[in-house]
């Protein structure tokens, strides 16, 4: 009765705690590593800065969001106000018109 016996396990590789990237190239000046994420757990906010040409963003978080997480709506912001610029620049009419109220039909129980 041969019973294979398991050959000796691999040690895993200890899975050590990479310090999380919070540092990444800005949209703007290009620079690497120039744009910071700071994640403010406590009060639920993000400041990303850019320190060279001072690009800044502010965004929110809950304790699952990250420094990239911030950094990437950072690009979609930026995309997005990118857009809005390109668009032919016509006056944007208000596309929700504010419903006129309709005049209350009066009634004018005129008792005399
Ligand atoms: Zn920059």
């Amino acid at each position: 009765m041969g019973k294979r016996k398991k050959s000796s396990r691999k040690p895993g590789p200890s899975r050590q705690k990479v310090p999380l990237d919070t540092t990444f190239t800005c949209l703007f000046c290009h620079h690497d590593k120039s744009v910071t994420v700071r994640l403010d757990r406590k009060e639920g906010v993000a400041q990303l800065v850019c320190r060279v040409c001072d690009q800044r963003y502010q965004s929110k978080v809950n304790h699952l969001t990250e420094a990239i997480d911030i950094y990437s709506e950072w690009i979609d912001a930026a995309d997005a106000a990118q857009r809005e610029e390109q668009v032919t620049r016509r006056p944007v009419a208000s596309s929700s018109r504010p419903s006129i109220p309709a005049p209350a039909s009066v009634e004018d129980s005129d008792e005399d």
